[in-house]
């Protein structure tokens, strides 16, 4: 047999299917991958059916049914007061996922037999586990810019050092997985500034967009005049409307962005699930589901802190997504995968360890939490995990 030369050689298997197949082994609390345990709204469920019903059930068009492009630009100009062209700017994917790769596909070069060296991709890290691997199999080369607890705040001045005559990329997420972080009006500007100087594509992984707390907007990169010209804006239905399963997003750039970005969906996926599709595009009708998703997610995360309020563990409330990040440093030093597993298998509470989203792993002793879970697991995973820490060591 022939062997097949590696081309993720620094990548296993996801962290998140990792840990939560040992949650189900284990039968534990799976606070680990994001995705919420409580149902959709029967009124989308409804809407699935009655598009299956209407023989909405053969290939959609490659960029998205018309409907459905059309309720997303006009979302996007209520929410943020910017336009994109249905025809011309919007494209439906696979999930955020697709979107994210065909975007990276889209714009990084790699070296050419002449000798050029290969693009370089600014990414913020922690990083969310996909955008390395796309950048590698396009042949780019990502550039870290680590961030660190307790604020993982940017250091303006460290991006642009490392911006050289080979950047073309800024990878980017606000709210941000898996800190919780929500970018300011000034790191906007920040971005904007050193893009247009350094002549870089952006792509802005928005898919928390829905979810900030405690007063907290969320800067689209698209209200920026200069970033909008230059960034493949992506959103994810999955995160918004409780359905991570359907796998349905979408990608927000001007034509030319959206001609290069349609050349690499058409042959990932070519079309995204027809029916599904009809049924968000009725249920965008209605902004009440998405306008009231912060103060949704906002209770769910001081239920979560609340329930470990009394424990040994340290955390600042998360400003944004369904993450709460909390610090064990007060209880082991021990490496977080490994604790991840352990509180897994002793207590039955599932994790994720912060390390895997760093390049080389760097290890602040910090597990993720998933709040959107119902109130009864929130509470008693916040209940053992309390126990646990007063217990040990
Ligand atoms: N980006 C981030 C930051 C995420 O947390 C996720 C999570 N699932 C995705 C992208 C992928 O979204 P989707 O499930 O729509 O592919
Ligand atoms: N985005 C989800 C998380 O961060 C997981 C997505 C996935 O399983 N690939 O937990």
């Amino acid at each position: 047999m022939p062997i097949i030369p590696d081309k993720l050689p620094n990548v296993g298997t996801t962290i998140f299917t990792v840990m939560s197949k040992l949650a189900a082994d284990v039968g534990a609390l799976n606070l680990a991958q994001g995705f919420p345990s409580f149902g959709a709204d029967p009124a989308l469920l409804d809407l699935v059916n009655q598009a299956m019903r209407a023989n909405h059930n053969q290939y959609a068009p490659m960029a998205g049914v018309p409907v459905l492009r059309k309720a997303i630009a006009r979302k996007m100009v209520d929410c943020y007061g910017v336009s994109y062209d249905p025809d011309t700017d919007i494209t439906v994917t696979s999930g955020a996922t697709e979107a994210l790769f065909a975007a990276i596909t889209a714009v990084v070069q790699s070296g050419t037999s002449q000798g050029q060296e290969p693009d370089e991709v600014i990414v913020f890290e922690p990083a969310y586990d996909s955008y390395v691997p796309a950048i590698e199999l396009a042949g780019g080369r990502p550039v870290y810019v680590s961030l660190s607890p307790p604020d993982y705040a940017i250091d303006w001045a460290d991006v642009a050092a490392k911006i050289t005559d080979r950047t073309r990329l800024v990878v980017m997420n606000t709210p941000h997985n898996p800190s919780g972080h929500v970018w300011t009006a000034s790191d906007v500007n920040e971005l904007a500034r050193l893009a247009e100087a350094h002549n870089l594509f952006v792509v802005a992984d928005e898919v928390y967009e829905h979810i900030t707390f405690d007063g907290r907007t969320h800067h689209s990169l698209m209200q920026h005049p200069v970033l909008r010209e230059r960034t493949f804006v992506i959103g994810s239905f999955g995160k918004t409307f409780h359905i991570t399963g359907w796998k349905i997003g979408y990608c927000l750039a001007p034509k030319p962005l959206t001609d290069a970005f349609r050349k690499i969906h058409q042959f990932l996926t070519f079309s995204v699930s027809t029916p599904m599709q009809y049924a968000l595009a009725g249920y965008l009708r209605d902004s009440e589901p998405y306008a009231s998703l912060s103060s949704f997610y906002e209770r769910k995360r001081d239920v979560f802190l609340e329930a470990i309020a009394g424990s040994r563990f340290v955390f600042t409330p998360s400003e944004g997504t369904f993450f709460q990040n909390v610090s064990y440093v007060p209880i082991t030093r021990e490496p977080d995968a490994q604790l991840a597993i352990r509180l897994t298998h002793e207590i039955g509470v599932a994790s994720i360890p912060v390390s895997v989203f760093y390049h080389q792993k760097t290890d602040h002793h910090i597990l993720r939490f998933c709040f959107a879970k119902d109130d009864n697991i929130l509470l008693e995973a916040g209940a053992r995990l309390t126990k646990w820490s007063k217990a040990e060591g």
